[in-house]
């Protein structure tokens, strides 16, 4: 079968474990030279393994310092074939009631979800070749209002209201910006969030889809392959749910 991604760059932001990890081996499956971004050198250099080392390159750094975006956008410079996918992905949660929150908690949560998408979108407009495709990483928690989620919902609301403003604004040199929506998805980060802080209800809640269980990060690559590829070339500021139909009947 052709491979959907032959020639292409992506980078996946938040590319070693998860749900970015399943869709950089995905995009790299497709025939993608993919860039993986994260803190951890270990973890990066495990996902580049699993990958394949010649389809994948690792380039350490935290997504909300414009330095290490910096960093992250001269070596994709250096391998001098632009970029076609960019799939920012890197994000974080933790909860707080709104009693609770703290400027640490804000600035924790919207300086990786927002500020970081932003730094990421942002800094790769230079690189971007005709035809690109951007897809934000938002959540069906976007939609709906867990208690003790606002900070994290907040700023995957953001994430989907920025999608549509760089959908019109780089439409004209042919580049989509979508959106994919994840339900619950079983990664580390579902494990560790809150560092086991979870409220009972909100762990219930996550759980209850109609589909009866939550999602595999292989499911949500592929509706990232999806709208990365040009099997999507009608597909416009979209929001793509994978959520077990949590959000949606
Ligand atoms: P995960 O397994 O914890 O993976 C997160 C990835 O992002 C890791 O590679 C992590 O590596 C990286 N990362 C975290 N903070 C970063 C930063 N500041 N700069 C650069 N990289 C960073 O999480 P996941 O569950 O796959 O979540 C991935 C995305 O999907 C997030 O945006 C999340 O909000 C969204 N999402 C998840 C679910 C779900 O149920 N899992 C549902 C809806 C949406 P390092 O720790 O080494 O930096």
């Amino acid at each position: 079968m052709t491979q959907q991604l032959e020639g292409k760059t992506a980078l996946v932001t938040g590319g070693s474990t998860g749900i970015g990890f399943a869709s950089a081996r995905r995009l790299a499956e497709e025939g993608a030279h993919v860039f993986v971004t994260g803190r951890r050198e270990a973890a990066l250099d495990e996902a580049v393994a699993a990958i394949g080392p010649a389809r994948a390159t690792a380039v350490v750094g935290d997504v909300s310092r414009a330095a290490d975006v910096d960093r992250l956008y001269a070596a994709v410079r250096a391998r001098g074939r632009g970029l076609d996918v960019v799939f920012a992905n890197a994000g974080t949660g933790a909860f707080a009631t709104l009693e609770e929150t703290t400027e640490e908690h804000l600035d924790a949560i919207f300086g990786v979800n927002v500020r970081g998408t932003v730094l990421t979108v942002r800094g790769a407009l230079p690189l971007l070749n005709d035809g690109a495709s951007v897809i934000l990483n938002s959540s069906v928690r976007a939609d709906d209002g867990v208690p003790a989620f606002g900070a994290y919902a907040a700023s995957k609301a953001a994430l989907r209201s920025f999608a549509r403003t760089w959908a019109n604004e780089l439409k004209g040199r042919g580049v989509r910006v979508n959106v994919v929506s994840p339900g619950t998805i079983d990664t580390p980060g579902t494990k560790t969030i809150g560092a086991g802080t979870v409220p009972a209800a909100a762990r219930a809640r996550f759980a209850a889809t109609p589909l009866g269980r939550i999602g595999r990060p292989e499911e949500v690559a592929d509706a990232v392959v999806f709208l990365a590829s040009e099997r999507s070339s009608f597909v416009l500021g979209a929001n793509l749910y994978v959520d077990g139909g949590e959000n949606q009947v």
